[in-house]
């Protein structure tokens, strides 16, 4: 599926490293522009979460490959209704789990994997019954939908996202949080440029908004890209 086919619905493109807000942020904008919100990290975690469920190797890329016909994915688009849902059973927190954060690089590096979530997340966006939709992940600006019209990189300087993550997760330390995300960082960055926007990709630093002004940053860059 190209990315053209998704052009009849106002698509605006958000990546951005962990703890960079983008989920909570683009949820939020999404909502007070009317528009559809998808969480495409949500996919590759309930791919994670699935294949530790079902006991398959997510070090084995062959073992992965042949069990993704059987993953059935479904994700809520709606800001206000969000859910993950994986063969009917609801995992929208269970995907946040630090097992399946340690987890999600491994398959996230998978070609075929990305590749097939690449075509589910299209999907996604042609069947949003919104007049837009905000799609936030590590590679949207870049593969999912390299010609949407708003494409933002959200950034923070790293003690900042580190200290954000780490207040949002009772009982872990910031010591902890802070090598957990370092690490998954490291490895997703061997597979997607999310740290550098690539041309025509406007770069948000929230290293000093606070949540509504980053909101308003993007909200406003919407408004002034499809206006
Ligand atoms: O956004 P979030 O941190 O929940 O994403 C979880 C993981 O999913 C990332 O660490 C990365 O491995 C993978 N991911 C990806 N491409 C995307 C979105 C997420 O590889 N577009």
């Amino acid at each position: 599926m190209s990315s053209g086919s998704t052009a009849h619905r106002i698509v605006v493109a958000v990546d951005g490293p962990a703890g960079s807000g983008k989920s909570s942020v683009s949820k939020s904008a999404a909502r007070e522009l009317g528009y559809a919100y998808q969480d495409t990290g949500a996919a590759y975690r309930a791919l994670a979460w699935w294949c530790l469920d079902q006991g398959i190797d997510i070090q084995h890329p062959d073992s992965v490959i042949v069990a993704l016909d059987r993953f059935m994915y479904e994700i809520g688009t709606d800001p206000d209704q969000y859910f993950v849902r994986v063969g009917g059973d609801d995992v929208t927190d269970a995907i946040r789990e630090p097992r399946v954060s340690a987890a999600v690089s491994a398959i996230a590096r998978i070609p075929q994997v990305r590749a097939q979530l690449t075509s589910l997340f299209r999907a996604v966006i042609v069947a949003s019954d919104r007049p837009g939709i905000i799609v936030e992940g590590r590679d949207i600006t870049t593969v999912v939908c390299p010609d949407a019209p708003v494409r933002i990189l959200l950034t923070a300087d790293e003690e900042v996202r580190m200290a954000r993550r780490s207040a949002e997760l009772v009982g872990e330390s910031l010591q902890k949080t802070a090598e957990q995300l370092q690490k998954r960082d490291r490895q997703d960055s061997q597979v997607v440029d999310f740290m550098n926007a690539a041309d025509g990709v406007v770069t948000i630093d929230s290293t000093h908004l606070d949540f509504d002004q980053t909101v308003h940053a993007v909200t406003e860059l919407v408004a002034a890209r499809t206006t």
